[in-house]
């Protein structure tokens, strides 16, 4: 055996000096500073460029169109420079995406972003803290839990609260499911009967409860942990889709009559579909009633700690055991940003482990500056930074304003839907969004009578399903669609301050214009 590389070898070595000095020049260090300034303003420079060209939310574009340019990418073989990349990606990416600032964006919950945050992005990116631990954070650690006391308190939690950031409600909702089933199990497990009995079939006793416009991370966490998806027991609403407190407490009665106990009460501070708050007061009078945790999912509906105009919807969330935050929606951040928050600090003791590496056990008990102990990630982002710089430049009532702005238009395009004969609105605007859909009542320009009389359920199914996928390969706006009492509905999701009722009037006509073609040529 021989220490020195062979002939051929030989070679093979000097290409891999070359290749390796070669990458090391993209690494950021203080040698290639200049060069991460200039690549950054490249990229930086081409998206404001494009979003200042986009004209509208999107280009329509099929994914049969765009595959094959994605798949010709031969990922083996670099491009001789950044710029080269960028201008690749321009036609991989940027050209055909979808962008959420544009005011004729009203489909889902993304937000517009504000600069603050992306300030924030940039540099929490090129430090990369992570921080799960104090040796890998500093102040980032610090910052973070200024921000979950600064949320917790705008929530009214009280002085015992905590938290941690996490990467989107879904996660939220997990951890916060997760902490009230180990609470729920050690309860049980104080009660002789169940003592000595194992997990499955204790878990098996355990349900939540949430409400039919719930999201769907409720059963998804359920299946998680061990309940199964019909471990949740999904509870009526009234009229504008808020949980019924009167279905609730029969619901809880006949479980206990099961031999179930109560894990959780989930209430929705914001439903996804129509931003219906449950009655959070009377909820969580029977949580206390019936020994029940208390969540509330305000992933959509969190931002209205900040808001000037609408902060009293959340009245009572004060009461919850752990609420759920998305700053990446109602606060302008971009993804991922998100928060769980819980009144009793000391419950998040359920989630900690203590690994030798990392936050070992002789540091439980002390103040830990871990924030690994309380988060169900280990490597995590400084996502937190984002919020910070956003308060330190626009401040809460910055925040506020844009949600408020949205909330009033929503306001004003539900009166306008309501009073028009050729819309059916589902529930009036709670938040910022809006369920309708196109049931024409008047002639055409044909002179066709498009009346609810003359249309059947399964027309205005495929009406309105038409509609949503002919708009949105239009390019021109792109909304969003759902189901009510099993019928097909469409969906404005509002969170732009710039978006304009002479928008969503413009949204309107292109629906109307696209379903009337659409009646007519189904008569034809
Ligand atoms: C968006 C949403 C979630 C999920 O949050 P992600 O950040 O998308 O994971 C959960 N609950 C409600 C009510 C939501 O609107």
């Amino acid at each position: 055996m021989t220490l020195l590389p062979q002939t051929e070898e030989r070679a093979d070595f000097g290409a891999r000096i070359e290749l390796a000095l070669g990458a090391s020049n993209q690494l950021f260090n203080a040698r290639n500073s200049p060069r991460y300034v200039a690549d950054v303003l490249q990229a930086v420079n081409l998206v404001a460029t494009k979003v200042s060209r986009v004209d509208r939310p999107f280009t329509g574009i099929a994914p049969a169109q765009l595959a094959p340019a994605v798949e010709a990418v031969d990922l083996e073989a670099p491009l001789a420079d950044t710029a080269a990349a960028l201008e690749e990606l321009e036609a991989l990416y940027l050209r055909d995406a979808v962008y959420f600032h544009d005011s004729k964006y009203a489909a889902h919950l993304n937000c517009p972003v504000v600069i603050p945050a992306l300030v924030g992005e940039a540099v929490l990116s090129a430090v990369n803290s992570s921080l799960d631990t104090w040796d890998q954070s500093a102040g980032a650690t610090l910052m973070e839990r200024r921000l979950i006391d600064w949320t917790a308190g705008r929530l009214g939690l009280g002085p015992s609260a905590d938290g941690v950031f996490t990467s989107g409600g879904t996660q939220s909702n997990l951890q916060a499911l997760l902490i009230a089933r180990n609470h729920a199990v050690s309860k049980l497990r104080q009660n002789p009967a169940f003592a000595s009995e194992r997990l499955p079939g204790l878990l098996d006793r355990l349900r939540i409860f949430a409400s039919e416009a719930s999201h769907f991370s409720i059963e998804k966490s359920a299946s998680l942990l061990g309940l199964g998806y019909d471990g949740v027991i999904q509870v009526g609403c009234d009229a504008r889709q808020r949980m019924d407190p009167a279905a609730l407490r029969e619901a809880l009665v006949a479980s206990r009559a099961r031999g179930e106990f109560p894990l959780a009460i989930v209430a929705t501070a914001g439903t996804t579909d129509f931003g219906s708050i449950d009655p959070l007061a009377a909820l969580s009078t029977l949580a206390e009633e019936f020994g029940a945790w208390l969540h509330v999912d305000a992933a959509y509906g969190g931002g209205l700690i900040t808001s000037l105009r609408y902060k009293h919807l959340l009245d009572g969330v004060g009461a919850a055991d752990s609420v759920t935050v998305d700053y990446h929606k109602t606060f302008f951040q971009p993804v991922s940003s998100s928060a769980i928050l819980l009144r009793d600090g000391a419950m998040m003791g359920h989630v900690a482990y203590y690994a030798d590496y990392l936050n070992p056990q002789s540091t439980a008990g002390t103040v830990s500056l871990n924030q690994v102990d309380k988060s169900i990630q280990t490597t995590r982002r400084f996502d937190a930074l984002k919020l910070w710089l956003t308060l330190r430049i626009m401040g809460p009532d910055g925040i506020g304003a844009l949600l408020d702005e949205s909330i009033d238009l929503a306001r004003q395009a539900g009166e306008l839907l309501a009073h028009d004969p050729d819309f059916e609105l589902a529930a009036p605007a709670q938040l910022s969004t809006l369920v309708f859909r196109y049931l024409p009542q008047a002639p055409d320009s044909q002179g066709n009578l498009g009346g609810t009389d003359g249309l059947d359920g399964e027309t205005a199914d495929a009406l309105n399903l038409h509609i949503r996928q002919a708009v949105f390969a239009s390019g021109k706006a792109v909304i969003a669609g759902t189901k009510v009492q099993g019928r097909h509905y469409l969906k404005f999701t509002l969170l732009n301050a710039e978006t304009t009722l002479e928008d969503l009037q413009e949204i309107l006509a292109l629906v109307r214009s696209i379903g009337a073609g659409y009646l007519a040529g189904e008569r034809a």
